[in-house]
């Protein structure tokens, strides 16, 4: 090999290298932002993407009750007899297509001085992050304000996914999204006590409790273990001093007129 033709691969080599280089540092420009960003996306109470309530002020002995998926009877409605009994109010995020077929039960949500919060229609992730216009909140408010005569001001993401763009939307539909700073994973049924329990110790001034009446838009799901836990927590919290508020008190709202 004579010294041109080492000095002429050795150029070749420094090339490749560069372009290697440059390959890489593309790569990462792309992919750090988009790993970011689908970080957000499923990160409930990420503020990458606009404001998301994660939980009140810290400053009072205030607490809201929030449940997701619902409405879905005879649970939903076992869950109202208690907080009946026990003179609180709660946030119920509805999903769009449940509160179609029962809408009775959105109405006693209301009627009983109750929050409504928008859940979204198909309790889907990827409404959410294809369609850009995010119709699926669209029409969940025009669901429940056709049945309470009210519109609602609260939006919670199904499973905590949210987009720029739903983010957006939800803002120009006049809601506030809500996400939560206490929960048990109660969805998954670790059992009453321990519902009330995780819940209990987790629990600080301001706190948003998470909790499930139904099951994404299955109707019927045994939500039996929220009905014992939501007691449980009730009392116990009552006992340390909290008191129990919905989401529009938490957040200074004035109270809606509906039907
Ligand atoms: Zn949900």
């Amino acid at each position: 090999m004579t010294a041109r033709s080492r000095s002429k691969r050795g150029r070749a080599q420094g090339l490749l290298t560069r372009r290697a280089r440059v390959g890489w540092l593309m790569a990462l420009v792309v992919a750090l932002p988009l790993g970011y960003g689908a970080y957000a996306a499923r990160t409930p109470s990420s503020q990458a993407f606009g404001d998301i309530y994660v939980h009140g002020p810290r400053t009072a002995k205030i607490v809201a009750l929030t449940f997701d998926d619902g409405p879905n009877d005879p649970y939903t409605g076992l869950i109202l007899d208690v907080l009946k009994q026990e003179g609180v109010h709660a946030t119920f995020f509805c999903v769009g297509m449940n509160a179609e077929r029962e809408p009775t039960t959105v109405r006693r949500i209301a009627a009983e001085g109750n929050d409504l919060g928008n859940h979204s229609y198909h309790h889907r992730k990827r409404d959410a992050l294809l369609d850009l216009s995010y119709d699926d909140a669209t029409r969940t408010n025009d669901i429940l304000r056709g049945i309470t005569g009210a519109a609602p001001r609260l939006y919670r993401a199904p499973n905590g996914f949210h987009t720029p763009w739903s983010l957006r939307i939800v803002g120009e539909r006049g809601l506030r999204a809500i996400a939560w700073d206490v929960e048990s994973n109660d969805w998954d049924e670790p059992g009453a006590n321990n519902i009330v329990m995780r819940t209990v110790e987790r629990v600080q001034p301001g706190s948003i409790i998470l909790l499930h009446d139904g099951d994404n838009t299955r109707l019927g799901t045994d939500r039996s273990q929220q009905v014992d836990a939501v007691r449980g927590i009730i009392q116990t919290l009552k006992a340390r001093g909290y008191r129990f508020v919905t989401m529009s008190e938490m957040l200074g709202l004035p109270p809606t007129k509906g039907n």
